[in-house]
This record gives C-alpha cells, structure tokens and sequence, in this order.
C-alpha cells in the first residue's frame, strides 16, 4: 500500500510516498518558488537495487497545479508508482483546524470549506494548505484524501488551558484561544515513547519539548495533550528561531506608539526578526551555538534565554500534570543538541529530572534514554516524523471511514 504526503505551503509542494507495509520511502522531493522563473525541484527515490539517487529539474513552475503535475509525472516516470490510483491515500497536512477538527478527516466539499473558514485564524498556512487540496483533488481524483490537522492533537486541552482572559464574546465571536500547533510531531513523539516505556499512551504522563525552527512544549496527561505552549497563533510560547514566544501583550502597542510602525510591520517583526535571530543575528541553532562557545555575547544570551524559558515550562507543565513519565526531546534541536538539552533540565535534580552527560553526547537518530540512574523521571530524545505520522494517520482514517 502507497500513501502520498503533501505539504503545500505558500510557494513550495513538499512530498513523500511511503510503502506502508514497512513505513519505508520510496521517494520524496521539495518544489520550491512556484511562480518564480527559477522553481527549483529537488528530489530523491530508492532505485531497483535498493540505492537512493538523488535529481533536480530546474525551470518555471507557474503555480500549485502545474508543480504537483510535474511531481506526478516524474514519480511515475521512476517506476514509484505506475498509475495514480496505486495511491491508497493522499495526506495532506493542514495547520489550523480551529475547534472543527479533532482528528484526521476524509476530505470532502464540506471540509474543504471548513479549511477555508480557518483562514482568518491561519492566514499564512491555510489559503497554502487548500491549493495543494484543490489541486491534488483535481489531479487524482479517485484518490482517497486525507486532511490531517497541526491543532487536532491539542483540541483534548480543557477550557481553563485553552482559554485567555479577555472578555468571553472575543471567544465565542472572533475564535479566540488557544490551539497550540506542531500536534502531529508531539502526538508521534508521544506514541513512540510509550512503546518505549512499555505502556499504553493513555497511561503516559509526558512533557514533549519539539524544538525546531519553531519550538513548542505540550503536557501530556494519560495520553491526552492538556496544554501547550503555542497559541492562538505560532507565535506563543518559546523562544523560537526567529518568533519571540511569550511577551507582554502590551509591548507591541508601546512599539507602535514609540516607533510609529504599523501592527503589521510590528507582526512581521515578532514573526521574522526576534528569537534567536532578534538577540544575537542568527536563527540557526548551530551558528547560535558555535558563537556561544567562541565567547560571542549576544550569542550566548540568546542560548540562555531558550533553555531558561523551556526550564520554565517544563516546570509549569510538571505542576499541571502532577506526575511525569518522561520529558522528550524531538525537532531538530531538541535531537542534535546536547548543549541545549542539557542547559534546559540543569538544576532540575530536586524535581527528579537529571541528565547523564556522557549519554547526552549524541546526535541521536532513533530513541535515546539520556538520563542520570538517579533521574525519577526519564529524559528522552525521539526523532519525530511527521510526515510518516501524516501517512499512518491517512490510512487508519481511510480504514474507518470505509468500514462506516
Ligand atoms: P523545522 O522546524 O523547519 O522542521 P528542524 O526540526 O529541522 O526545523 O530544526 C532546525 C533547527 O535544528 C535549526 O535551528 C538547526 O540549527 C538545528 N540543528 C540541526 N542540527 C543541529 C545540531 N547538530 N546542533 C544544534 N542544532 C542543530
């Protein structure tokens, strides 16, 4: 069984196929500029002896429909599939399911128009996320659809987590709470580390830390997300590479009174150039890193601030859930970083969360347990998978819907 996943974003088509029968790739690529004179494919498939060989086609991509044509054409000219209805499923990924959307759903009309009734709360994912749909419908159309939501894994959250404290009628006319993204990566995390431990997920207590470019935490309580870091929006939370994470709400009123920009340069500003970047220039964890450890000030405040906020929510979480299994590192940080992870749980000892340092020293592509033999509480780094978790959930929303 194949299973297509795709996330369409503004100007770019990422992609994968999985064989489902042993989760393997069989190809996956990224179309980048879509629209620009220099659209660029880059892509990547195993040939019949078992080797991956890599491709780029270079040239004018006009728009969505054009770009995932190309995409059909060549992963059927490599053999990956030999018709388009080879393809189980078609998983697409989709950032804000609003309060609509608890779990993967087949796309029909109906969907289609929900997903567009969310774009005034995700202006710039959703409209993105709905051309790949739209096109992906039309392209193959006997294909089973499954839109799979970054907010569905949070909807479990109660109201005194999801709520802020604005007055109610915010909430009820104009949707405001909270979400919380990056659901698909802390729920795989969260499954994988269950099976690690042994248990059924709903007996897991776990606080996911899944550090990327964006950074987001979520307390899991029996299985079940109870709250997390991220917002209304993705800018809520941790210090992320180029978002700020909490602040004071009022800072950005002050901004445009002191400095006579407008709300949307003030936006922009929080979005693309605070975090990381806003403090020391550089949003890439590594050059971050590497400043720090050449005695780069700004560098290494910048470091200090991204621990020091998720020690705080680990705290925070700990005190929500009551009991914790585990604390996990995934995202590209929170796998390839052992600075980072071990700056977060320093002087947590007392709340049983050490880390062994000589087992923290890794890069680690698959489950490791990197905590002290004195830690209550585990500490662990999952590679997350989004797109398998994407794929997996296609095909068991394809299975129940069929069985209705
Ligand atoms: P995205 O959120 O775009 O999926 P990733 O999960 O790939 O991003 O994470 C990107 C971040 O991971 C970048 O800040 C990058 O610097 C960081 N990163 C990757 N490898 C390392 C490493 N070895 N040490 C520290 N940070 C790393």
């Amino acid at each position: 069984m194949k299973v297509m996943v795709l996330n369409a974003g503004s100007s770019s088509i990422k992609y994968q196929i999985f064989d489902m029968r042993d989760s393997s790739v069989l190809t996956s690529g990224l179309l980048e500029q879509i629209g620009e004179a220099s659209s660029r494919l880059k892509y990547k498939w195993t040939n019949g002896e078992g080797k991956t060989k890599e491709a780029v086609e270079e040239g004018c991509v006009a728009d969505h429909s054009e770009g995932l044509k190309l995409i059909l054409d060549i992963t059927l000219k490599l053999g990956v599939i030999h018709d388009l209805n080879e393809l189980a499923g078609i998983g697409h990924r989709v950032v804000h399911g609003g309060e609509a959307f608890w779990k993967p759903t087949l796309i029909v009309d109906k969907v289609v128009d929900a997903v567009r009734g969310m774009i005034p709360l995700a202006p710039l994912h959703n409209p993105a996320n709905l051309i790949g749909i739209e096109v992906s419908r039309q392209l193959c159309p006997a294909v089973p659809q499954v839109a799979v939501f970054d907010t569905a894994f949070h909807q479990t959250m109660p109201p005194h987590a999801y709520h802020y404290a604005l007055p109610y009628n915010f909430y009820k006319e104009l949707r405001v709470r909270r979400y919380g993204f990056h659901g698909t990566s802390h729920h795989y995390v969260a499954k994988q580390c269950a099976i690690y431990l042994g248990k059924p997920l709903s007996s897991c207590n776990l606080v996911t830390l899944h550090l990327g470019n964006g950074t987001s935490t979520a307390a899991i309580k029996d299985g079940e997300s109870i709250d997390t870091s991220m917002g209304m929006t993705p800018l809520e939370g941790l210090v992320m590479g180029t978002r700020c994470g909490d602040l004071d709400p009022s800072i950005p009123f002050y901004l445009a009174r002191s400095t006579g920009k407008s709300y949307d340069e003030i936006e922009k500003i929080l979005n693309k150039e605070s975090g990381l970047k806003g403090i020391c220039g550089y949003n890439d964890m590594r050059e971050v890193e590497r400043l720090a450890a050449g005695g780069n000030a700004p560098a290494k405040l910048a470091i200090e601030m991204f621990c020091y906020r998720i020690k705080k929510y680990i705290g925070a979480y700990y005190a929500a859930i009551g009991s914790l299994d585990a604390i996990i590192f995934t995202g590209g940080i929170g796998e390839n970083s052992n600075v980072i992870r071990k700056e977060s749980c320093a002087g947590l000892q007392n709340l049983g969360i050490a880390i062994d340092e000589a087992k923290n020293h890794v890069r680690a592509s698959k489950i490791t347990d990197i905590s002290a033999s004195s830690s209550k509480i585990k500490v662990i780094i999952v590679p997350t998978n989004e797109e398998l978790e994407i794929a997996q959930q296609t095909v068991e929303c394809i299975k129940t819907s069929e069985a209705k």
